[in-house]
């Protein structure tokens, strides 16, 4: 459920016409919406109502400030994979106590800069890992929270790039390890353990890889409490999948329904990382037609955003409904939709039916609020995007356009050069 609908065959975003803000600000654009972030954000809440549990929104979603403001103001937490993240969530104002920090490359600067905050605790994903938290520690004279990120081998059935739970992947410690990791981690002097977590993949739209990859880690729970170690957090990641084209994935009321009858009579924390379910149809794209061209076998729209702005067409091969900002009656016509980058693989839709655009006009590509802003660039050296965040009636920039001046902020120019 999103907020973004037709009034009278024109594009509004809540209350707020969509062209009007592309001919105010310029194109590309993202704009988001904040009552479907909201509502997700309180879908997630009101779902685990129930049991003592933090939402940690996992911020590679979506990082703009605002949006985790928002989450903010609404008590939640963040997920965080870099020290960058870790800065962008305390500034805007979310509380530390609120923090888990994944990721399998952690650095002594990360580990000291999540130490001086006191995060809630460090998702530790290697022994290596853990003994250089430990070691940061040590010289800090603290103790470090750490949960383990076990790797259940579940099937997450989503996209390869995606997925990150299988014994292939980089992610965790395989979960036969597991015992063996908590071990050495209960006997490292500066390592407090107090958790447990995983994550399995993204965009996944079935319940049976979370229901599967839970039990998994219950199993070991209980191991692990037979040697007299007590897990207090239990942190089972995001990966909630959201409908793209046809999909039809569970929704947070659903995970909780099958999982927390599982957790019944233990006493623990749930923490939750979602990030596309929360944002992901919260956001659109919108681009102008610069051309468009009919090639021998195809006929292309060239649009003015491109792979920089959004690269998951390009990148998994990702669909994204586009629509016109502007309903015509047209006849309809079926268009490779392209950006303006050098390379082939900038496209945003192959083979599209759409009814016929023309020169000018906009066109949205929607589901983008995940994965879309985020994953920029400033390939061919393209000034990002701007952002906007409409509620209700009312539209607020938050993040400027970048101007050419920002290409080259800190670049030097050697002294045998000038
Ligand atoms: C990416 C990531 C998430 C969020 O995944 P979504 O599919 O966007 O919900 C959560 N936790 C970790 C550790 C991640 O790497």
């Amino acid at each position: 459920m999103h907020f973004f609908k037709y009034h009278r065959n024109e594009l509004f975003a809540e209350d707020v016409s969509v062209k009007a803000l592309a001919e105010k600000y310029s194109t590309p654009l993202y704009i988001y919406s904040y009552n479907t972030l909201l509502r997700h954000f309180r879908a997630y809440d009101q779902a685990f109502n129930n049991y003592q549990h933090i939402i940690c929104f996992a911020i590679k979603a979506n990082p703009n400030i605002s949006i985790l403001r928002l989450f903010a103001k609404q008590g939640g937490g963040a997920d965080v994979v870099s020290g960058g993240e870790l800065y962008k969530a305390l500034k805007a104002g979310i509380s530390p106590r609120k923090i888990v920090f994944a990721g399998v490359g952690k650095t002594d600067e990360e580990i000291r800069f999540a130490l001086i905050t006191n995060i809630l605790m460090f998702n530790a994903e290697s022994e290596d890992e853990l003994r250089e938290i430990n070691r940061v520690a040590y010289l800090m004279k603290k103790k470090a929270p750490v949960a383990l990120r076990i790797n259940p081998d579940i099937d997450p059935e989503t996209h390869p790039y995606i997925a990150t739970g299988l014994k292939k992947h980089k992610f965790g410690i395989p979960i036969e390890d597991a015992l063996e990791h908590y071990r050495i981690a209960s006997r490292l002097e500066n390592i407090k353990v107090v958790g447990i977590h995983k994550h399995i993949g993204s965009q996944i739209t079935k319940i049976a890889p979370f229901v599967d990859a839970l039990k998994s880690i219950l199993i070991l729970m209980d191991k692990l409490r037979s040697e007299g170690l007590r897990i207090k957090y239990l942190d089972i990641g995001g990966g909630l999948g959201i409908s793209y084209k046809d999909e039809e994935p569970p929704i947070p009321k659903d995970l909780a329904k099958n999982l927390l009858p599982l957790l019944r009579g233990r006493d623990l924390t749930l923490i939750l990382e979602p990030g596309r379910s929360i944002a992901g149809n919260a956001g659109i794209l919108v681009t102008k037609v610069l051309y468009v061209k009919k090639g021998k076998e195809k006929e292309f729209v060239i649009v003015d955003a491109g792979m920089n702005d959004l690269i998951r067409p390009s990148l998994y091969g990702a669909y994204h409904h586009i629509l016109p900002v502007v309903k015509k009656q047209r006849n309809t016509a079926i268009y490779d939709i392209v950006g303006p980058i050098c390379e082939s693989g900038d496209y945003f839709a192959k083979d599209r039916e759409l009814k016929e655009v023309k020169q000018g006009e906009f066109l949205a590509v929607m589901g983008v609020g995940a994965y879309g802003f985020s994953m920029s660039s400033n390939y061919n050296c393209r000034p990002k995007a701007a952002e906007v965040m409409v509620k209700n009636n009312e539209h607020f920039l938050i993040k400027d356009r970048e101007t050419y001046k920002d290409l080259i902020r800190g670049e030097k120019v050697p002294a045998f050069l000038k």
